[in-house]
């Protein structure tokens, strides 16, 4: 008898998609899991987004669960290898599915997930999700849309372990309807969600742009140290420099088309921006980017 047991678990795991994710330790409390700058597809599996785990000494605290229920233990095993500690919490930056469809792995473990009152009217347990049609239905096994336990709807500052966490919440719509960061003054380090993208176009289709624009000059008042996006790896203190500068080059030629009466289809021909070309995604994104703009910016 003594067989069988090794033998069902050989079985089961030969069906099971391994994530293969890597633990980077950005400062010493904490370790991030760094996705590919691309879109969700059947090679990056939901591999695409970055998530983090915050050492508070007795617990962590993950930021963002990740694209699916595989890609969240994957990424807990791989924690609980470097040093075995449970979650405490889990925090949702925003509604986009690959940064929580995680969190159905956490939820079953009994872990509490807290985001913003945006999950009650902007996000989506119908199925398929976007990564379910965009990602391996291996990759996607298991996974089940669950919203956040609990939302805010203003800021909040934590005391979990010796580390202090504060959650603020943007004032107004900017990648998403309500972004939400999380700060560690201790060693200054900002968890930033989407509102920051490196070695990628970022995506303004569900966005503001000024809106965006203005959460980025907020945040830069925390003189924040580490900045970690949601997207992309750069982590020191001028990684949000990059969307910054796409988002107001963007902005002020965009601006300018439209001051010269120039309609939204020349100007999206015409707003090129060849400096980020050689970005990921650009092909994909960027003229989606600038008639998102147009249309923002045609009613002020
Ligand atoms: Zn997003």
């Amino acid at each position: 008898m003594r067989w069988i047991l090794p033998l069902l678990i050989s079985f089961s795991t030969l069906n099971a998609y391994e994530f293969a994710l890597t633990p980077k330790r950005v400062t010493p409390e904490v370790t991030c899991f760094f996705g590919e700058p691309a879109a969700m597809d059947k090679n990056n599996n939901g591999n695409m987004v970055n998530t983090c785990y915050i050492d508070t000494k007795k617990s962590y605290v993950v930021i963002d669960s990740g694209s699916s229920y595989l890609y969240a233990d994957a990424a807990y095993k791989a924690m609980q290898k470097i040093k075995p500690l449970p979650v405490e919490l889990v925090i949702n930056t925003h509604v986009h599915d690959d940064h929580w469809l995680g969190n159905g792995f956490f939820a079953q473990k009994g872990v509490m997930v807290l985001g913003s009152d945006d999950f009650i009217h902007n996000a989506s347990i119908d199925s398929p999700s976007r990564i379910q049609t965009h990602i391996s239905p291996e990759a996607y096994a298991m996974t089940i849309p669950t919203l956040p336990a609990e939302t805010i709807s203003s800021d909040r500052t934590l005391k979990i372990g010796e580390q202090e966490l504060q959650l603020h919440l943007m004032a107004r719509k900017a990648h998403s309807d309500k972004d939400l960061v999380v700060f560690l003054p201790k060693s200054k380090t900002l968890f930033a969600g989407d509102l920051v993208f490196n070695d990628r176009v970022p995506s303004l289709r569900d966005g503001d742009i000024n809106g965006w624009i203005d959460a980025l000059d907020d945040l830069k008042t925390l003189n924040a140290m580490t900045i970690i996006g949601g997207h992309g790896f750069r982590t020191d203190n001028k990684a949000a420099d990059m969307t910054y500068h796409y988002l107001t080059d963007m902005r002020t030629q965009v601006r300018a088309a439209i001051a010269a009466g120039v309609g939204i289809d020349e100007t999206i021909h015409k707003v090129q921006m060849p400096s980020y070309q050689d970005l990921k995604m650009y092909d994909t994104l960027h003229r989606g980017n600038v008639d998102a703009a147009y249309r923002m910016l045609e009613w002020e």
